[in-house]
């Protein structure tokens, strides 16, 4: 049979939908079976495009962008210079120092290059004062509207990534009367209880052990109640469940399915009809070692399959996603602060990738041939832990010579993949930078180095 829209079920001028929208992943995942105008396009305009630019500066930090996009996406902020407030919108800190031009919250004043700022008609001598951005503090203040991760645009689009998800993972190339409910959900805006937030803190926190930092994880189950829900988690931030269908259709027979998509787009994914399936190739995937004295153990046939700590996760909370995910569909004092300290942990941690590392460069080396100076009184810890990576790279004089080289060095350095950028870790950092005399150079080095690097 010809294929048709999983929404609409018409066969003409089908497209290729992002399940999850580019701007938010750097791993794509496609569903094919979506009419290009009515069930693709429109979904920008009616939700997708209020939660992109409300997450502005979740995918600006995750260094996630559009591929339509060049650059990175800008978000509100306020900065202090010298005690005074400016208010701008950035996509990166580097660009307050080139050729921008901020006016102060009031009027009063204006900051930008020197040079710029003397062409000013009204400009003299009196009324402008030069500052040195590499010697003074600056602060920067970015607000954080949490009601978008509550918000029915938000709702929407969990929906419609876990529809397009679940009809992909079963093949499903056409309209199905079940899925009724959440497709007019989708569409419209109308039904209840399709979306809900999950409040339990453990659920999160198994999670965060077992995936990757930045990661979208999505996977499905049947509940006691035999409906099929799928539980999407948006950068480890917040989880949606999502309920599909009242119950499992015979159409669709995967039900167990799991899919990581990480910052880095790579993607670890199982899929089983039943939860006793899945079991039944968990256990086979172990052997049983004698270690005498009667005693006996379990391992893993395969050291190297890494899906088992992921199977591991889902079949160790099986019954937590069906009795206790402590879900609610309007934000309460838990939830809120569960993402309150979801974001900051984000916001403060830093993946080491090379999409990441090759963005800093071009943001702070506008050419290969100018000193960097650092400023000792820098408050921004992503950039020191930045210029830090550069700084070892520089110094390894070729040693490092690719990214998993960089990931050995850390890992001797620091403890665990992911790097909580703390005061104490930062000021130990930059000691060691500024007690080396000729760290610029080194600095340098370090950029030139990794600039050369190519993707895999
Ligand atoms: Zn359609």
């Amino acid at each position: 049979m010809e294929n048709q829209c999983i929404y609409c079920g018409i066969a003409s001028d089908l497209s290729k939908s992002d399940i999850i929208p580019d701007a938010l992943t750097n791993a794509k995942i496609i569903n094919p079976n979506v009419c290009r105008i009515e069930h693709n396009n429109k979904f920008s305009d009616l939700f997708e495009g209020e939660v992109i630019r409300k997450l502005a500066l979740i995918t600006n930090g995750l260094d996630i962008k559009s591929s339509k996009s060049k650059t990175y996406a800008s978000y509100s902020t306020q900065i202090n210079i010298d005690g005074t407030e400016y208010s701008t919108k950035i996509s990166s800190e580097t660009e307050l120092f080139r050729n921008k031009k901020m006016r102060s919250v009031g009027g009063k004043f204006l900051f930008g290059p020197i040079e710029e700022i003397k062409k000013i008609k009204v400009a003299n001598d009196k009324n402008i004062t030069q500052i040195d951005v590499n010697q003074i503090e600056i602060e920067k203040k970015v607000n954080i509207d949490l009601s978008v991760f509550f918000s029915e645009s938000m709702y929407r689009m969990m929906a419609k990534i876990a529809f397009e998800w679940y009809c992909l993972q079963n093949d499903i190339s056409g309209k199905v009367e079940a899925f009724e409910p959440i497709i007019q959900f989708i569409t419209n805006g109308i039904g209840d209880d399709i979306v809900k937030i999950v409040g339990n803190e453990e659920l999160y926190s198994t999670l965060k052990v077992t995936t990757n930092f930045g990661s979208h994880t999505l996977l499905s189950y049947v509940a006691k109640d035999n409906s099929v829900n799928i539980l999407v988690s948006l950068f480890g931030i917040a989880i949606y469940n999502i309920k599909i269908c009242d119950s499992v259709i015979d159409k669709c027979r995967n039900n167990v399915i799991f899919q990581e998509l990480s910052l880095d787009a790579k993607r670890v994914q199982f899929k089983f009809d039943t939860f006793e399936h899945f079991k039944h190739d968990f256990h086979n995937k172990f052997t049983e070692v004698e270690l005498g004295n009667g005693v006996k153990a379990k391992i893993p046939k395969d050291m190297t399959d890494v899906s088992i700590q992921y199977q591991f996760f889902y079949g160790t909370n099986f019954t937590l996603f069906q009795v206790d995910l402590q879900c609610a569909n309007k934000p309460n004092e838990k939830i809120i602060n569960l993402i309150i300290k979801n974001m900051e942990d984000t916001l403060q941690s830093s993946a080491v990738t090379l999409r990441g590392l090759k963005r800093f460069v071009k943001e702070n080396f506008n050419s290969f041939d100018e000193e960097i100076k650092l400023n000792p009184k820098g408050t921004n810890k992503k950039a020191v832990f930045m210029f830090y990576l550069l700084f070892i790279v520089g110094q390894s004089n070729g040693a490092i010579k690719d990214l998993s080289d960089l990931n050995k060095e850390l890992k001797d350095k620091f403890s665990g993949e992911t790097i909580g950028i703390s005061d104490e870790v930062i000021c130990k950092l930059n000691d060691e930078i500024f007690s080396t005399a000729d760290y610029s150079d080194i600095i340098l080095k370090g950029a030139k180095t990794i600039d050369s690097w190519n993707y895999e």
